[in-house]
């Protein structure tokens, strides 16, 4: 696999969005030192973009970030690839409606990954947004496939888009790398406000039928079935 010449302009355009998107994760503190990492497929390619391990957010370049097929090996960049490039690379070849992958430890979200809970659909946030609880996923080592397999089985038949990686922390999914950043965004959000009103007492739940209708208007806002309100915007920039 090579980077043939008529998609070099299209991954010079992620790996500057790829680069950019981790300014995301600093600016709403989500990442320390050089934790974390985002991703995005190559369209209509076995490839994908991916943040280069060991990188420091203050002096990242979009040059830095390294081009990997979908089984994590490196096909152009001059550094090696994230240590968590295999999980992502499971998760573009087994869900190809994914554009976008990002990781991180950010704190509330990785708390509720510590204690094994799923985080509870009790915000209408929560709702529009993940469809329902945010899922836990299963313990899993680095260094294989585990992490990947355990995000695709938690993720797959669930609305969800973060997944709370037990012990270790959030991965989030989406049509596009952008997406998949508000999502973790939105993860660390939601984590926080339910933690916090748990100190208080018990956040009630909402009912399974105002769930589905929330997350039904909210994902197809404009009508437009199968395309989020977010890629819109996107789009009509
Ligand atoms: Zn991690």
């Amino acid at each position: 696999m090579t980077i043939t010449s008529d998609i070099n302009q299209v991954v010079a355009q992620l790996r500057q969005q790829v680069c950019d998107l981790h300014a995301v994760l600093t600016h709403y503190e989500l990442v320390i030192w050089t934790a974390g990492n985002v991703s995005a497929r190559v369209p209509d390619r076995d490839l994908m973009v991916i943040k280069p391990s060991g990188a420091e957010y203050a002096s990242m370049r979009a040059d830095d970030m390294v081009v990997c097929d979908l089984y994590g090996n490196l096909v152009d960049g001059a550094l090696a690839p994230s240590s968590d490039t295999a999980a992502h690379a499971y998760v573009y070849r087994h869900m190809p409606e994914v554009g976008g992958v990002v990781h991180t430890h950010s704190t509330y979200a990785t708390a509720w990954a510590a204690r094994g809970e799923p985080i509870p659909c009790v915000l209408t946030m929560i709702a529009d947004e993940f469809g329902g609880d945010i899922p836990v996923g299963p313990f899993a080592l680095i260094g294989d496939d585990s992490i990947g397999r355990g995000i695709v089985e938690t993720l797959r038949d669930s609305r969800s888009r973060a997944v709370l990686m037990r012990n270790h922390g959030p991965f989030t999914i989406g049509r596009t790398a952008r997406d998949a950043v508000k999502a973790a965004v939105m993860v660390e959000d939601v984590a926080r406000t339910v933690h916090i009103s748990r100190q208080l007492g018990s956040p009630s739940t909402i009912d399974e039928a105002d769930v589905a209708a929330l997350f039904d208007r909210y994902q197809n806002v404009y009508g437009q079935t199968g395309q989020h309100a977010d890629d819109l915007q996107e789009n009509q920039r």
